[in-house]
């Protein structure tokens, strides 16, 4: 890579005073480390020696939560019926296929779909982490490190969310395939979560499955190997009913009110789903200010239930948004179902603004991955942007001052025709230059879990 890069975009989308807004003839200059130097409107045509982008740069998208194997599952959960916890049954079978080299195949060309799909950086909530039975591997984080060198592969940042998972229910020791997911006990999970390295691309965070999955006495070991870090920390909450009665039956306590007495609320936490709380539940994320992540295309997907969303924004919560299974990966179909689902329930619209939803799944979203410093077309910030075309069936038309309504109520990821991470060009003209054959290696990785 050259050491500048400038990038000159026809629009963009920019932190405005008034708020942020579409701006023309846009030169974004790219730095050495990774950084925009200089962002310029209204700079007038293409300059000789920069790369002519065509359509609407927006911020990198972040995909705030992510199983990478559950992708082989898709339209194979689509046949017949079923609730979520016959889907889990099939998820576990592909589970059990994988081993690193097979994870990382698979992974590699799933991030390469995120990269056509316009994102950055994803949020990847690992918990397959040792081999069949549960024997380890001669590297115990050798499934950890297979996602962390896809991320690189792919051309995107990672922030890998090692997942403390240790029994199968309230009580119940892991059996079958969670016999993959688990160290024994939480201390083990944090000696080997702390052999993990970090890379110029990739962040180390924390995750507890769910408070079905860590005992309620070792959530603090994972809270606390977390906040010794300064890490993100994410934990999958009140996804299913079922959960919630478990949960009362064994503790007495609402899985929000676990969590809060153990110490794993607070601002570098969020909470996956959400989706069934009480009124107190949404006081205490909100009070503590811990980010609620919504997957409304999984949610919808799996039968969950609509999130409060709207309520937990309120109270204090930042939204965030995550591709999850990945039924689909397309960050704009998850922000326009946040105020579609929305509508739906209440029959009015206007729940959320286009720019708020943006800011979902751009800002507030690399902040719960821990990297504040993107998100954000300016200078000083890491150099990730997307840009989508303003001339494809979808989104032509549209005045291109709209562009941020345009982006989360009409386009999709099939319109992102320009991915740049850390001043790189890593999708250009529609095509991921370091996986180019991306739907053959999606086959490829799949096929070779049957
Ligand atoms: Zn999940």
């Amino acid at each position: 890579m050259p050491a500048v890069v400038t990038y000159w975009a026809e629009h963009a989308w920019l932190p405005h005073p008034g708020g942020p807004a579409v701006r023309p003839e846009v030169l974004i200059t790219a730095g050495p480390d990774g950084r925009i130097t200089a962002v310029v409107p209204d700079s007038g045509p293409c300059p000789a020696g920069a790369v002519r982008l065509a359509g609407l740069a927006l911020p990198g998208q972040a995909n705030a939560h992510s199983h990478a194997f559950h992708r082989a599952l898709r339209s194979t959960v689509q046949v017949g019926s079923g609730t979520f916890w016959t889907w889990r049954d099939t998820m576990y079978q592909v589970a059990a296929a994988l081993d690193p080299d097979r994870y990382l195949a698979l992974a590699t060309a799933v991030y390469a779909e995120m990269a056509l799909a316009g994102i950055t950086a994803v949020g990847e909530f690992h918990y397959l982490h040792h081999a069949p039975g549960g024997a380890r591997y001669a590297d115990p984080n050798a499934m950890g490190a297979a996602l962390v060198e896809a991320a690189a592969r792919a051309g995107i940042r990672i922030t890998l969310l090692d997942t403390c998972y240790l029994s199968s229910g309230f009580g119940a020791a892991p059996a079958g395939p969670q016999l993959r997911f688990s160290d024994g006990d939480a201390d083990a999970w944090a000696e080997r979560a702390a052999a993990l390295a970090g890379a110029e691309h990739a962040r180390i965070g924390a995750a507890v499955h769910s408070v079905r999955a860590v005992p309620a006495g070792q959530l603090d070991t994972v809270a606390q190997w977390a906040a010794d870090r300064g890490a993100p920390l994410h934990v999958h909450l009140s996804e299913q009913p079922a959960e919630n009665d478990a949960c009362l039956a064994a503790h007495g306590v609402t899985p929000t009110r676990l969590l809060a007495d153990h110490g794993v609320l607070g601002p570098r936490t969020s909470a996956v789903h959400a989706t069934h709380l009480t009124d107190r539940d949404v006081r205490l994320l909100g009070g503590s200010t811990t980010t609620v992540c919504m997957c409304p295309t999984t949610e919808r997907d799996l039968a969950d239930g609509i999130g409060p969303a709207r309520q937990l924004a309120a109270a204090g919560c930042p939204i965030t948004l995550g591709s999850d299974s990945h039924a689909v990966i397309d960050p704009f179909e998850e922000a326009r179902a946040l105020e579609l689902d929305e509508r739906l329930r209440t029959r009015t619209r206007g729940h959320w603004t286009a720019a708020e939803l943006l800011r979902a799944g751009t800002a507030d979203g690399h902040a719960s991955l821990g990297w504040p410093e993107a998100g954000r077309l300016e200078a000083g910030a890491l150099a990730d942007f997307c840009v989508l075309a303003l001339d494809t069936v979808r989104t032509a038309g549209a005045p291109p001052g709209l562009g941020a309504e345009t982006a989360v109520f009409a386009a999709g990821a099939a319109d992102v025709r320009h991915l740049v991470v850390g001043g790189r060009h890593v999708v250009a003209d529609g095509v991921h230059r370091l996986v180019p054959e991306t739907g053959r290696a999606l086959a490829a990785a799949v096929g070779a879990l049957r």
